[in-house]
């Protein structure tokens, strides 16, 4: 067996403690003589995994007693609709689009309101984040929206905007879990879980309570209303259930780390070696603001299409796997989630010298 450092956007690496434990429970979960793949979700063994998965993360985000926490399924996107179909009480959002997830989120709320665009980076190929310290917000809007990790691009937003007392909705796919967070400062805050967690198939949205009503837009759909996942506590049809147990893991993984002040630490010192090299390199560059960088995903380029591809193939045979960066920006890009070591990073960065060396 022969593992790489797997720099993937996502899915993406995962804890090796984590898999070695799902392998060893594999066949025979806790005695139950089966794998937790094979169980009934209305069992009393699953009941217990997804419990403790809850309480886990209700832990490690602090997360207040009036928001509830939802296990759900259709990714990301299915919560593009599902937003505005139980908030758009107005008919009315405000969207900052920085990045192709927040412009299609923006585009998907469109078909359901009025889905303001009140600020945007595309003008810089969403190189930056926008000031949002004075946005001009509709009075009736019913939410601001933003993409808070910019998995594509690689920015951050390191300062939330104001949202001039409007309730802040969050994607945090690729960022979930890498730093501690105040949840109140937001009404949802979703992600899907491929990026920083676990397994594809599963979206966790955190919701405040009073958001989650029977006043949805006419003709949402039953699974998209949040209020029949709430009432069922995730459970009301079949969920991603092996995904939730993974997910568990983790969660479990991320507390005997340290929890989130501690990953936010690792993750600051893992970033800080590649953007040290990048700042300093006569051959690559980051394509970013300096001040809006991610601590999760970071491209950069060498200015040509050709030493970026042999870069990418090179790098491969060093077990420095899915660098290519995203269709739309080209050049690379290094995913540098929670579970990619320390190691993985510094081998990263011995190879782009080396290669460097080579080439200029
Ligand atoms: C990957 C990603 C999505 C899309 O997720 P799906 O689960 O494939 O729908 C949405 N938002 C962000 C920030 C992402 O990184």
């Amino acid at each position: 067996m022969s593992r790489v450092y797997n720099f993937s956007a996502g899915p993406a690496v995962l804890p090796e403690e984590v898999l070695l434990e799902a392998q060893a429970e594999m066949l025979d979960y806790h005695g139950s003589g089966m794998s937790v793949m094979e169980m009934s979700h209305r069992g009393k063994v699953f009941d217990g995994i997804i419990k403790e998965a809850e309480k886990d993360l209700r832990e490690l985000m602090n997360i207040p007693d009036n928001y509830k926490v939802l296990f759900l399924q259709g990714g990301a996107w299915s919560q593009f609709s599902a937003i505005p179909m139980n908030m758009m009480k107005h008919g009315k959002a405000a969207y900052i689009v920085t990045g192709q997830w927040a412009k299609k989120a923006w585009q998907e709320a469109g078909r359901y309101g009025d889905a303001v665009k009140v600020a945007s980076s595309e003008d810089r190929t969403f190189s930056y984040i926008p000031d949002c310290s004075d946005l001009d917000i509709p009075e009736d809007a019913d939410y601001v929206y933003i993409c808070e990790n910019n998995t594509i691009y690689g920015t951050k937003f390191w300062e939330l905007p104001n949202t001039k007392g409007h309730d802040l909705v969050a994607d945090v796919s690729s960022c979930f879990l890498s730093e501690p967070v105040d949840v109140s400062k937001y009404a949802v805050i979703y992600g899907g879980v491929q990026k920083n967690i676990g397994p594809a198939g599963v979206v966790i949205a955190i919701i405040r309570e009073d958001l989650i009503t029977d006043d949805v837009l006419p003709g949402t759909p039953t699974m998209l209303k949040w209020k029949t996942q709430a009432d069922n506590d995730s459970l009301f049809n079949t969920p991603p259930a092996y995904g939730i147990y993974i997910c568990g893991k983790v969660f479990k993984w991320l507390k005997a780390q340290g929890g989130l002040a501690a990953m936010k630490e690792r993750n600051e010192r893992k970033a800080k070696i590649l953007y040290d090299f990048l700042d300093q390199s006569r051959l690559f560059k980051g394509t970013v603001e300096k001040k809006d960088r991610s601590l999760m995903n970071v491209p950069f380029v060498t200015g040509d299409k050709e030493l970026d591809a042999l870069f990418v193939k090179e790098a491969e045979k060093e077990g420095l796997v899915s660098l290519k960066g995203h269709r739309s920006v080209g050049g690379m890009r290094a995913s540098i989630y929670n579970a990619m070591p320390e190691e993985g990073v510094v081998k990263l960065v011995d190879f782009m010298r080396r290669f460097e060396e080579a080439h200029s």
